[in-house]
């Protein structure tokens, strides 16, 4: 399977009044027609990642360094042009809040129609065309008649789900998913999943999916990377995370979902909060809330170990096996 992202050594730091080390040093790669998972907490770098791909951080007090390539494309050294080309076409992206994607002020078909004539110079009369086969292909009810309303005129699993369907407009080989089913009900939520896992195999998209429910990973993903303050702390197939985790914040993630509890089991929370992230992390970041914290985790950054041939965990307890960085 060839990778279509590959990201080496990712750091991202926001400069300003304070330091925030908001991604310290991340690898990972996303393959053809495949969903990944940034799993975490809020603040653990999840977004901050996402928005690197697609080179949306801002310019100004935003330090990055690493490679960052899509389809063996440096994106950090694209030009605005080439930017513009590479967003719509080769990567889209939606968010929790449809607000963030859809102009409250134009159509749906209209903004649908817009962004097929921009991407691909297609005709108002083909983007419209467009508009409706994608408003069909997301299930949105009486589509045609959908086409001419605007944002706030639809619920919001409607507004999802137009969302969506202006991301996949111009067919992207890569979708990113910022937490797009947490500020739905728990029904449309998985209704929404169940249409993202559909389309992305009608489409044979890859998706990378952000989400800080474990529950929601299950539903969508095939190999998840678990963040904690800026890092990848585990990174492997889900169901071998799910089934035995091995770093003790990916067990405790677990713990704390009604997935990883058994009946009548009261569900674990872990203690504590995460670090600040003003300095980059010299030992272990999660070590003050690890109930298997041993002193050498505070005097050094644990390795990245590799604990399988597709798995990885930073943490002294997989040291057994062999480093990769
Ligand atoms: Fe816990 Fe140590 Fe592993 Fe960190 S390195 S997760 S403190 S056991
Ligand atoms: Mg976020």
């Amino acid at each position: 399977m060839s990778n279509l992202v590959e990201i080496r050594d990712l750091n991202i730091r926001f400069t300003g009044e304070r330091t925030v080390h908001a991604v310290n040093d991340i690898s990972l790669t996303l393959g053809e027609g495949e969903v990944l998972g940034l799993l975490g907490e809020s603040g653990s770098g999840k977004s901050v990642t996402l928005r690197a791909l697609m080179r949306l951080l801002p310019k100004k007090r935003t330090q990055i360094s690493g490679t960052v390539k899509v389809l063996g494309r440096d994106v950090l050294a694209m030009n605005d042009e080439q930017l513009a080309a590479f967003r719509g076409q080769t990567v889209s992206m939606i968010f929790q809040e449809p607000a963030l994607a859809l102009d409250p002020v134009y159509t749906i078909g209209h903004q649908i129609a817009e962004s097929v004539m921009r991407h691909e110079g297609k005709s108002q009369k083909e983007g419209m065309a467009r508009a409706l086969e994608m408003l069909e292909v997301v299930r949105i009810p009486s589509a045609r008649r959908r086409l001419d309303a605007y944002p706030h005129e639809m619920s919001g699993g409607m507004r999802q789900r137009a969302m969506i369907a202006l991301a996949l407009a111009c067919k992207p080989k890569i979708l990113l998913a910022d937490e797009p089913t947490t500020a739905l009900d728990a029904t449309v939520q998985i209704q929404i999943l169940l249409l993202l896992r559909e389309l992305q195999r009608e489409f044979g998209m890859s998706v990378i999916f952000v989400t800080h429910d474990i529950g929601v990973a299950i539903e969508i993903c095939d190999r998840v990377a678990v963040m904690y303050a800026g890092q990848i702390v585990e990174q492997g197939r889900l169901r071998d995370i799910v089934r035995s985790p091995v770093h003790p914040y990916a067990k405790g993630l677990l713990a704390s979902t009604v997935h990883g509890a058994k009946r009548g089991q009261r569900l674990e929370t872990i203690p504590g909060t995460p670090p600040s992230l003003d300095k980059a992390p010299a030992s272990c970041s999660f070590a003050p809330r690890c109930s298997y914290a041993q002193p050498r985790c505070s005097e050094r950054l644990p390795p990245n170990v590799q604990v399988s041939p597709d798995r990885t965990a930073r943490c002294v307890l997989a040291e057994r096996a062999t480093a990769v960085g």
